[in-house]
């Protein structure tokens, strides 16, 4: 495989239910890969690729993150998101932060302005106001509740939504970023595995994860930072490693999916749910996508 390859794969949330149309969310991720690719193919970082894909997943208001988020058991939208910079190891990440329109922005501002990788609650809010990030002026009308469908599942389940997106640059650099509005009808201050460093995402110089799916069973693997490990320590290649991951989660009785991409370009997009949307760059420049 050519060195100089580009990929990129998106996820918006692996809490799809089969009879709901998501054709409309699909052509906008189709579009938000082809507009990564131009910005790699322009010499842009992974890192940044990464950081304005999942903001623009944010911002549509069609998936469970960003202006898509449903409220807590309160009443309150407190979201998560996190990234990683496969190429520096630096990272940032933001937990239950309330009251602002981009969490990936505000962790992308932990990362480069603090010495810190994670925010949560008040003092995340209070950080974004520092950083001039822009606010919410009213929840009521800000949020979309794009996945009200999503929210009726079966008794038992946790019902969730998410995005992320992994990237792999011209130079080999790797990606990953992660945003959620977490699982409907959340506890006020749960937080899920989305923000969480080796959970919700990893990247290193051989591998980028973002997961998607009911955050206690993620947590519990250690998911993204299971498949890093597990290529870097195990030798295996990056399928079966993702595959052996949501093998263990579906063995707990949790279910969801992830993207992931290494360092020659290979993608992987497993989910072990009903759907994931996904789109994707592969290494030979074709797009694909689906949401089962
Ligand atoms: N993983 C997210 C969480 O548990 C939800 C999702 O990915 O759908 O907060």
């Amino acid at each position: 495989m050519a060195n100089n390859c580009l990929s990129l794969v998106i996820h918006g949330g692996a809490g799809a239910r089969r009879g709901r149309d998501y054709s409309r969310e699909i052509v906008h991720m189709r579009e938000l890969v082809e507009a990564g690719r131009d910005r790699l193919a322009a010499g842009a970082l992974a890192l940044d690729v990464a950081e304005e894909t999942v903001q623009a997943l944010e911002a549509s208001g069609l998936y469970v993150a960003g202006r898509g988020a449903s409220p807590n058991t309160a009443g309150a939208y407190e979201l998560d998101a996190c990234l990683m910079d496969g190429a520096t190891g630096r990272a940032g990440s933001v937990a239950a932060l309330q009251g602002f329109e981009s969490p990936i922005a505000v962790a992308r501002a932990v990362m480069d302005w603090t010495p810190h990788v994670m925010l949560a609650g008040e003092g995340a809010a209070r950080f974004a106001a520092a950083q001039d990030q822009a606010a919410i002026a009213d929840a009521a009308a800000w949020f979309t509740h794009a996945g009200q469908d999503e929210s009726n599942h079966p008794p038992g389940t946790l019902a969730h939504g998410t995005v992320g997106c992994v990237v792999r640059d011209a130079r080999g650099r790797l990606a990953a970023a992660t945003s959620t509005g977490g699982v409907f009808g959340k506890l006020p201050g749960r937080v899920g595995d989305s923000p969480l460093i080796g959970a919700g995402a990893w990247a290193d110089e051989r591998v980028a994860v973002s997961c998607t799916g009911q955050g206690e069973y993620f947590i519990r693997v250690a998911a993204a930072v299971q498949i890093a490990h597990r290529m870097a320590f195990g030798g295996e290649a990056l399928a079966p490693a993702a595959d052996a991951v949501l093998a263990a989660i579906r063995a707990l009785g949790g279910e969801g999916g992830l993207i992931a991409v290494d360092a020659d370009g290979n993608v992987a997009m497993p989910f072990v749910s009903a759907g994931m949307k996904r789109a994707a760059l592969m290494p030979d420049g074709d797009i694909v996508s689906a949401a089962f």
